[in-house]
């Protein structure tokens, strides 16, 4: 189930086509829901606005340029080749909007975190986690950085079960409500989920 976000964002949909549960994302402009899914109301590109957790299909029309050096972008992980680096493909900017086609980003530890010692990427992100990363190097490869606190992994799935994690505040781990794992990322400021304090 982790790959649904990256299969769906940036691409071209048609009237009736499925784009999530409602337990995603909240309906948007030129979607509608139907027994629990949001659909595609007409044909465009599908846009996640992750701020406020909403998903929209835009008309076709003007898309962003190529990413640079200091670009926000979001991206998905797709492969940790090496113990201390990832790979990541990266598929729109700043507010979402889907580049043409899709980039490949590589994250390496030293950019992870500036905490000193070694570390291993998995400490940071894992293969299927969304994350949004700037870009600090001036041409591809696309090298990132999620140091910011406004950086790091903004979407991830238990690797137990496949169930979406959650954030808790306070803690450094994202945990499922379905089994009870919990593992360890470097968490945006805006992760998409937050479990609530209970009374
Ligand atoms: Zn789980």
């Amino acid at each position: 189930m982790s790959n649904v976000l990256a299969s769906i964002v940036g691409k071209k949909v048609y009237p009736g086509d499925v784009l999530c549960t409602i337990e995603e994302f909240l309906p948007g402009d030129g979607v509608y829901v139907e027994d629990g899914y949001i659909r595609a109301a007409r044909f465009g590109i599908v846009e996640v606005d992750f701020a406020n957790r909403c998903i929209h299909v835009k008309p076709l029309g003007k898309r962003p340029r190529l990413p640079r050096k200091g670009s926000v972008v979001y991206g998905v992980v797709t492969g940790v080749p090496r113990e201390e680096l990832a790979f990541v493909k990266i598929f729109a900017d700043e507010r979402m909007m889907p580049f043409n086609g899709f980039f490949s980003g590589v994250l390496h530890v030293s950019q992870a975190s500036d905490t000193p010692g070694q570390h291993s990427i998995y400490d940071f992100v894992k293969p299927g986690d969304f994350i949004r990363a700037t870009i600090v190097s001036s041409s591809a490869p696309y090298l990132l950085s999620i140091k910011r606190p406004q950086d790091g992994v903004i979407l991830a799935y238990c690797s137990v079960c496949g169930a979406p994690l959650y954030k808790v505040p306070g803690s450094p781990y994202l945990v499922c409500k379905r089994c009870g794992n919990k593992e360890k990322r470097k968490i945006a400021i805006h992760y998409m989920l937050e479990e609530r304090r209970k009374r």
